[in-house]
């Protein structure tokens, strides 16, 4: 089962991130992290999309593509001792960089709330409840975003 979205502005599309914010808030805990992964073309709107997202967590923040930063983390201080963290695989050759860097920790966490942009180069570390996001450019200001 999936759902197809199309959004013919960056606000539309930073508005379906900000509404999956909300709704993984109110979602009942489960043992591990949250985690949202995000797939498709450049210029999709990944980040867009995570704009929104953060806005949704309440995060000030200002978020940017993480040219050089693989892992950010912000400090949810609301949800006990529970972290957003924004991952970026643009530059990760495999699973493997990934999970040196610490990420089977990041995600035992039931607080945290885990976005991965170019998810599928880490497909096979990621749980079976990963809520997976494709991104597909359409024309200039069309994008459609399929949720699985
Ligand atoms: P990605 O992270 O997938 O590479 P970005 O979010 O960085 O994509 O870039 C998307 C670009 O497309 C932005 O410059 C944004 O302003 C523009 N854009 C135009 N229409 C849309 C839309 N409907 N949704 C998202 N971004 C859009
Ligand atoms: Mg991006």
């Amino acid at each position: 089962m999936s759902t197809e979205f199309l959004t013919t502005s960056p606000d539309q599309t930073q508005k379906l991130g900000e509404n999956l914010a909300k709704d993984i808030l109110m979602a009942k805990p489960l043992k591990k992290a949250k985690i949202v992964g995000l797939v498709g073309d450049l210029g999709g709107g990944k980040t867009t999309f995570l704009q929104g997202f953060a806005k949704g967590l309440g995060i000030k923040e200002k978020i940017l593509s993480p040219t050089f930063i693989i892992i950010r983390r912000i400090n949810l201080a609301y949800r006990q001792a529970g972290n957003f963290y924004h991952i970026d695989c643009y530059r990760i050759k495999d699973s493997g960089e990934l999970l040196s860097l610490g990420f089977e920790k990041i995600i035992s966490n039931p607080k945290n709330i885990v976005v991965v942009e170019w998810a599928d180069r880490i497909r096979k570390i990621l749980p079976k409840e990963t809520i997976w996001l494709n991104f597909k450019f359409i024309n200039a200001k069309t994008r459609k975003i399929v949720l699985e």
